[in-house]
């Protein structure tokens, strides 16, 4: 027999697959992982290709140490997915492919585990009753796995192992008293999972859970209630779904009547009832075909709890396991399972952050992409993908429709609709009859000052007048400033000096709850100085506003008021955003300030009052992407407000009343904004009327950075096609240093995608042979410029 040889993909920049000589059997399969011998290290890699010869001279071939086989191996369609990305973004394919798999999926070590029995404990109602009693109030790692198993539907020993390091133990005693149930199940696959309890339980318990309860045979269990403990959700009731409005109806038909690919953007007002329309039109996919699968995108982690319980409210027919969350926020075990479940065809329902786009999902039968226009669907590090842009480009592929929902779409998005390519889908008005969309007023700082009325701390009279109203109305109110910390600038008065980052060309920001000063761009912290430390002036102040001096002014202000933060700083602990946002929806805040994190997604009820502060800054940008994103995020939190029947208003403290975004923003006019700003777009040459790639290099000083980028510059001019590309001069970035790294950028761009594509493409392999640059990457459809 000849030899067999496999083509592999590693996590290499090299865009090459890289030989194997194969002598294990049964043969790896294309779309397989395997264990290859890489330099002086043994790495993961991706089977692309199984073959009978290699070009590779016979002595340095060397052998495969290992398959992965106890996972269905990767679809031909996944691989085209995951190539097409490396292609158009300038990566390997393996740079692409490898990452995006779950962890356990590229370590060897872990490999014939991972559909492996997992063992899973439940809580007994004899445990329920005595297991808490019987610890001692100070073994405190013992009463929080009780706890957790009282609240939890079921345990796997995973996850109780992280919570008490000898669960294993714990665990089969308590199941030994009678206490705790046991089971085992895989998780990627469909094994039945059967409770068992001791041989000799406990007495039986009058209001024994039938789940529970072994005396009468096998326990009504599925898999669903092993797998269960994938996805410990709150369970709700099963929700009726509402009966759409014309508009959504409309919708809904549209694109269950796709029948094929086709891209609709959903452009509705906030609380229009998008969402209803995903539901609705998702049931009905969902429902046409037994094993059909949906991915619904959202920006951001925070966002899947809320999407998650809803779903599993709606779809409460299915098994719990049908639903899964894919997203960075997951444990690495939880994810792993997520995603073999996705793979598996197991999980119907996908909910995820951007990295779910590249998920193996072998039925996919329609995407969803719900704030459409959001900047987080941009991975920024790394390969550099539009999980907005794959997600169609999937759709495409798979012949299945995509839904890009927004109440301000990306000029984008917005102009292929224009052209035709997508199809407009309008929802008008909000759901509720009664709530209706709320009042813009903008409050002009200067006639403020002109009348004497001065702000505040930042506050202005009238806004200050109408918290106030809201809070002798017992209404919320939200003010929204898009900018952490306490003050971005610290300075001396005496001196001229201002607390700056030793490692950035930055200036630090102060924290004050925290007592220190932060850089945000590459996290360096230090205390307050007492004094300046060039003059020793100890009259060194904040200069400027971030939210907690203006948490501090408002406390100040309306003492009676109970107001909460919410943004990264007070966010930091893992599930802390969830249960702020909780406080509020439970109406236990009066006012609550925070930056763009509370102007998404979320459906306040109560919230009649939205107060916008510093707004005008982004108005004036050197970046022309600035005023699209102002719109977008005052549009969302103006979204906020009357959303119940309650009539909201939205008051934006402005030096520029007379603005023209603002007079859109007032009409609530988003088509008038987009026509307005791409016809500006239009002239200047800017996206979406150019394709844009930007190649970005870092030195150990601007120089260096600079020198790199000119003599790309100069290899550019020799590639075919590079006279249809439009260069810029290498220029430094605006922070140009970051952790000592001084950084630089060259922007190209073209009129024509394919052009602009095959120039990267001619380009790239000379831009590898450069040196002098301590790091470089090259950027396709960058967002930040
Ligand atoms: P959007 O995502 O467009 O901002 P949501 O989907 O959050 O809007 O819907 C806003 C509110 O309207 C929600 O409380 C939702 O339950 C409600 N809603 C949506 N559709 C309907 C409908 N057809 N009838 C009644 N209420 C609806
Ligand atoms: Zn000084
Ligand atoms: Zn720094």
């Amino acid at each position: 027999m000849s030899d067999v040889f496999v083509r592999v993909a590693l996590d290499h920049p090299i865009p090459t697959l890289f030989d194997y000589r194969c002598l294990i059997q049964p043969l790896p399969q294309v779309g397989q992982m395997v264990q290859v011998p890489f330099g002086k290290r043994s790495v993961a890699g991706l089977v692309c290709e199984v073959a009978h010869a290699s070009d590779v001279p016979a002595e340095r071939l060397r052998n495969v140490q290992a398959v992965c086989s106890d996972c269905p191996p990767l679809s031909a369609q996944w691989l085209a997915l995951v190539s097409f990305a490396a292609d158009y973004y300038q990566r390997s394919l393996g740079e692409v492919a490898l990452p995006s798999l779950p962890q356990p999926l590229r370590d060897a070590s872990r490999w014939g585990r991972l559909l492996a029995l997992e063992t899973f404990y439940q809580i007994l109602p004899s445990g329920r009753e005595r297991l808490l009693a019987s610890l001692p109030a100070r073994a405190l790692a013992l009463r929080r796995l009780a706890q957790a198993l009282i609240d939890a539907e079921s345990l796997s020993l995973g996850a109780a192992r992280a919570l008490h390091p000898k669960a294993a133990a714990t665990l089969e005693a308590w199941h030994e008293a009678g206490w705790v149930g046991r089971a085992s199940g895989t998780l990627g696959g469909g094994d039945q999972g059967k409770w068992s309890t001791p041989a000799s339980p406990a007495p039986a318990n009058a209001n024994a859970n039938a789940n529970a309860n072994t005396d009468k045979g096998p326990p009504a269990v599925s898999s669903a209630a092993t797998l269960s403990a994938l996805n410990p959700a709150p369970h709700l009731e099963p929700i009726a779904a509402p009966v759409l409005n014309a508009e959504q109806q409309y919708a809904c038909d549209a694109i269950c009547n796709a029948g094929g690919f086709a891209a609709f953007l959903l452009h509705g007002v906030t609380g229009s009832g998008k969402t209803e329309v995903y539901l609705q039109s998702l049931a009905a996919l969902l429902a046409r075909a037994r094993d059909a699968q949906v991915l619904l995108l959202v920006p951001e982690i925070n966002l899947t709890p809320q999407f998650e319980a809803l779903f599993r409210a709606r779809f409460a027919h299915l098994p719990d396991a049908a639903i899964v969350t894919l997203h960075s926020g997951l444990a690495e075990g939880e994810r792993a399972r997520h995603w073999l479940a996705a793979h598996t065809g197991q999980a119907r329902i996908v909910l995820g952050t951007r990295l779910a786009i590249l998920a193996s999902l072998p039925h996919l039968a329609m995407i969803v992409v719900d704030e459409e226009h959001e900047a987080a669907y941009k991975q920024q590090e790394g390969l550099r993908y539009s999980a907005r842009d794959l997600a169609v480009w999937r759709a495409k592929q798979l012949n299945i429709p995509v839904v890009l929902g927004s109440a301000t779409p990306s000029l984008e998005s917005w102009w292929q609709a224009d052209q035709g390519r997508y199809t407009r889908l309008t929802l008008s008005h909000r759901a509720v009859a009664a709530a209706t969309l709320p009042a813009v007023r903008l409050v002009d700082l200067d006639h403020e000052k002109r009348r004497g009325r001065a702000s505040v701390e930042g506050l202005s009279v009238p806004l200050l007048a109408a918290l106030k109203d809201r809070l002798a109305r017992q209404e919320q109110s939200l003010i929204f400033l898009n900018r952490r910390g306490y003050a971005p600038v610290l300075s001396c008065d005496a001196c001229g000096w201002v607390a700056g980052c030793p490692r950035c060309s930055a200036y630090v920001v102060l924290h004050k709850p925290e007592r220190a000063m932060r850089c945000h761009h590459c996290g360096w912290e230090s205390k307050i100085p007492s004094a300046c430390p060039e003059c020793g002036n100890v009259d060194i102040a904040p200069l400027g506003r971030g939210t907690q001096r203006v948490e501090e002014a408002l406390a100040g202000a309306l003492p009676q008021a109970r107001i909460l933060r919410i943004d990264a700083d007070s966010t930091r602990r893992k599930g802390s955003a969830q249960a702020l946002f909780s406080d509020v929806h439970a109406g236990e805040v009066d006012i609550l300030i925070g930056t763009q994190m509370i102007a998404k997604g979320h459906d306040f009820q109560r919230v009649t009052l939205v107060g916008v502060l510093n707004a005008d800054t982004a108005l004036f940008s050197h970046d022309f992407r600035a005023s699209e994103r102002l719109f977008a995020q005052l549009m969302q939190v103006s979204g906020r407000a009357g959303r119940a029947g309650l009539a909201g208003e939205v008051l934006i403290q402005t030096r520029y009343p007379r603005h023209s975004l603002y007079d859109a923003l007032g009409r609530h006019d988003y088509p008038g904004f987009a026509r307005s700003t791409l016809t500006e777009r239009r002239q200047a040459h800017l996206p979406p009327f150019v394709y844009q790639a930007l190649l970005r290099a870092e030195g150990r000083t601007i120089e260096m950075a600079l020198g790199f980028l000119q003599q790309a510059a100069a290899a550019l001019d020799t590639v075919p096609g590079a006279e249809r590309v439009m260069r810029y001069d290498p220029v430094p970035l605006t922070i140009v240093k970051v952790m000592h790294v001084h950084r630089a950028q060259l922007l190209i761009e073209c009129a024509s995608r394919v052009v602009l594509q095959s120039v990267l493409h001619a380009w790239h392999p000379q831009l590898r042979a450069l040196k002098g640059a301590l790091r470089w990457t090259v950027e396709v459809d960058p967002l930040d410029i």
